[in-house]
């Protein structure tokens, strides 16, 4: 198996019918990176900058997450790096920052929310970004944005940082894009907005359908209550791809749900074209896409979708398509 995916390293990663996609890694530390050339990966979709922060005994230097920044940048050779800023809070605590316990951690202060209310903390990983990507491309994305307003915010710190950066006379990177995370379901209400602005998006499964569906998505009693392929989620994430085709504003998909054959093959269906997996998911993802003809699926999946009875789980349906195809 290993060896065959190997294999497919060097094959374009197009469809039976001609359309290209774009599979991109997921990473945190440094150590990841090597697995976009044995792969053949577009790049990096989605750099957890939160693993340095959480390996770290103490907040990490500005100089150190320059370091690291850097060195990510050498080590994926020209491919996109996509960094999203600290996703801390919530279950992901940092042992030296103090924070007071939140009856309901998943909604409380974290990620942007902290990044925004503590903007020392945003500033020092931006400007170690800006840094970092003097004379390459830098992209940078936000999480758990829930209003427009927060990426606003946001994109001002970045501007001034890289204000300040150019007073200095630093070397700036040659191109900046600035994406949101669709992750908080407000913003499956805000779509027309958010791409409009927004760089890119990048959708992470992982909390949007934990948000959507009100179930925690730690909590073994209830993991396989709802599934993703199901109509009332593929409609969310269907509506986000079509708003970035509005708007001519690429959209990725971040979260473990591209990694599974099946369900990549249901977001190629209702218009992804970038997807952001773990390097082990790329051979199987990869595998699925050279065999498919995304026009056919689209057939068969949108009319599923769209029907107002039958099952809600189109799991099944899914199955039996994929086999017989
Ligand atoms: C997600 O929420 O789907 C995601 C990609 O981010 P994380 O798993 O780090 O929350
Ligand atoms: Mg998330």
């Amino acid at each position: 198996r290993q060896e065959q995916y190997r294999a497919l390293r060097e094959k374009p990663t197009r469809s039976q019918d001609g359309v290209d996609v774009s599979l991109y890694l997921n990473a945190g530390l440094l150590v990841d990176l090597p697995h976009i050339e044995e792969t053949g990966a577009d790049g990096v979709g989605l750099f957890r900058t939160e693993l340095q922060f959480m390996v770290a005994t103490s907040l990490p230097k500005t100089a150190a997450q320059e370091a690291l920044y850097r060195s990510v940048l050498e080590a994926a050779r020209g491919k996109p790096v996509t960094f999203r800023t600290l996703d801390v809070g919530g279950d992901k605590v940092l042992p030296y920052m103090s924070m007071e316990s939140e009856e309901n951690p998943a909604l409380g202060w974290r990620a942007i929310r902290l990044g925004l209310d503590r903007p020392a903390l945003l500033r020092t990983q931006v400007r170690a970004m800006l840094r970092a990507a003097a004379g390459r491309e830098l992209r940078i994305m936000f999480p758990m944005v829930a209003a427009v307003s927060e990426f606003d915010e946001a994109v001002a710190v970045v501007q001034r940082e890289r204000a300040r950066l150019d007073a200095h006379g630093h070397r700036a990177p040659t191109s900046m894009s600035l994406g949101v995370m669709v992750e908080v379901p407000s913003l499956l209400f805000q779509l027309d907005e958010i791409a409009r602005k927004a760089d890119f998006l990048s959708v992470g499964s992982n909390d949007l359908m934990q948000f959507l569906y009100a179930a925690d998505r730690g909590n073994p009693r209830i993991a396989n209550r709802f599934d993703p392929l199901s109509r009332g989620f593929l409609r969310s994430l269907r509506a986000v791809a079509r708003a970035g085709a509005k708007h001519g504003t690429p959209v990725t998909l971040c979260g473990e749900m591209a990694a599974r054959p099946l369900e990549a093959m249901a977001l190629l269906a209702v218009g992804y074209r970038a997807m952001s997996v773990s390097p082990a998911a790329v051979g199987p993802v990869k595998t699925m896409l050279l065999s498919l003809d995304v026009a056919e699926a689209a057939s068969v999946v949108e009319p599923l979708i769209d029907a107002e009875d039958g099952p809600s789980c189109l799991r099944p349906a899914l199955q039996a398509y994929a086999a017989k195809r």
